[in-house]
């Protein structure tokens, strides 16, 4: 069984033929700049030459679908030969709502629920659409999975999902928590119990996605209880370009001050604050980690508030959860770097976390990070949500 799975953003499109057979990556690749000028494909089979960066107009996500479904069955740098050899499709669908908990095979109800969904999610629910749409005109015999981000948050009790704002703006427009990287949480939090030796009926789960967007989750008996994106993702942590959690009240100040619109001041919280805005260097952490070895107190800042943040977050967990089994770093800062790794974890010494410094030295692969005396396990999980889609799409059909 091969499964094509899709993750369509705004202006791009992220893509891999999986094998499931082995769970073997047979082909990826990424459209970007979809809908612009310069709009350009890499495509890279496994075991052969593919290419990079090549343009090709694509006027909307339909003619990227086209242009990857051209490259997987292309003689040179294909890796099928007749479009029936895909038999299902998955789609990351960023925004589910209140309406989806688990993943589903589209029908004109998801399409409607994803259309519902066009507010909370603006620049990817859209783009999920036609990229479902777009799938449906070219493969029409094919199944088609939407997988949604937000699904796995979808088992918050309601305490840690309201806000504290007028319960009508709940009752009208489902403004509520509702929490983001779900199929990261949900495949890191799995493996982690088993990979760990954790009961999976009697296990307390800190998930800590630390990548350029970033998020926390708790997770009781392999259920998310608390996670720390909220109604869209530019809550909580502070992240590469994002500010998360911030006084609201700073969105209307920076508005009089700066004569802005709250779109506009929006747009600053969410593509140009964050480790980013704090340093003004960058928001990867290889450059903030250069800068601040060359004496940049900026940069410095910036990761120290990253770090706190993030500790702070893990201290409200083990409260929520009332104490925390194993933590979990994942996604590429929590896979690959140690150094922030053993910042947090400096600040969890009151639960009794020790680090085996060695094992911390390593990256990029599961390992028990902790000393075998740490009262909770750290683990590093790799994550993958390409292969957790997949593996979604095909329970389904
Ligand atoms: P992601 O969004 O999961 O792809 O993660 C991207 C972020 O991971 C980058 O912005 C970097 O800050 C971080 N990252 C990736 N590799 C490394 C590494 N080797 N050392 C430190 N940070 C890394």
């Amino acid at each position: 069984m091969k499964v094509l799975v899709l993750n369509c953003g705004s202006s791009s499109l992220k893509y891999q033929l999986i094998d499931m057979e082995n769970e073997s990556v047979l082909a990826k690749g990424i459209c970007e700049k979809i809908g612009m000028d310069g709009s350009m494909i890499s495509h890279t089979p496994t075991g052969k030459e593919g290419f990079k960066e090549r343009k090709e107009p694509m006027p909307d996500h339909k003619a990227a679908v086209k242009l990857v479904i051209d490259a997987l069955l292309d003689k040179n740098w294909g890796v099928i030969s007749d479009m029936k050899e895909i038999d299902a499709v998955g789609h990351r669908v960023l925004h589910g709502g209140k309406y989806y908990s688990e993943s589903i095979v589209v029908n004109p109800d998801v399409k409607r629920v994803i259309r519902e969904c066009f507010d909370l999610g603006p620049l990817h629910n859209p783009a999920n659409l036609i990229g479902i749409e777009a799938c449906e005109a070219l493969m029409p015999n094919t199944p088609q999975v939407a997988v949604f981000d937000t699904a796995f948050h979808q088992t918050m009790p309601k305490k840690a999902y309201t806000y504290a704002i007028p319960y009508e703006y709940y009752d009208k427009y489902a403004i509520r928590k509702y929490g983001f990287h779900g199929t990261s949480h949900s495949f890191v939090s799995k493996r982690a119990i088993e990979f760990g030796g954790l009961d999976p009926k009697n296990s307390k789960v800190i998930v800590c996605h630390l990548g350029n967007g970033a998020s926390l989750s708790a997770v009781v008996n392999g259920k998310c209880v608390d996670t720390s994106m909220g109604l869209t993702p530019l809550e909580g942590l502070i992240m590469g370009t994002r500010s998360g959690d911030v006084d609201p009240a700073v969105v209307q100040y920076i508005a009089n001050k700066e004569n802005k619109t709250v779109d506009e001041v929006l747009n600053i919280l969410n593509k140009k604050s964050g480790v980013f805005g704090l340093s003004g260097v960058s928001s990867d952490f290889r450059d903030l980690e250069a800068a601040a070895n060359s004496g940049n107190e900026r940069a410095k800042d910036a990761v120290e508030a990253f770090v706190y943040r993030v500790a702070k977050y893990i201290g409200s967990y083990v409260a929520a959860m009332n104490g925390v089994d194993a933590i979990v770093f994942t996604a590429g800062l929590g896979e690959n770097d140690g150094k922030t790794r053993s910042r947090i974890c400096a600040y969890l010494g009151y639960l009794g976390v020790k680090l085996d410094d060695e094992m911390n030295k390593l990256r990029g692969k599961e390992m028990v990070i902790s000393t075998p005396d740490s009262k909770v396990k750290v683990l590093v999980i790799p994550t993958n949500e390409e292969l957790a889609i997949a593996r979604e799409t095909i329970a389904l059909i």
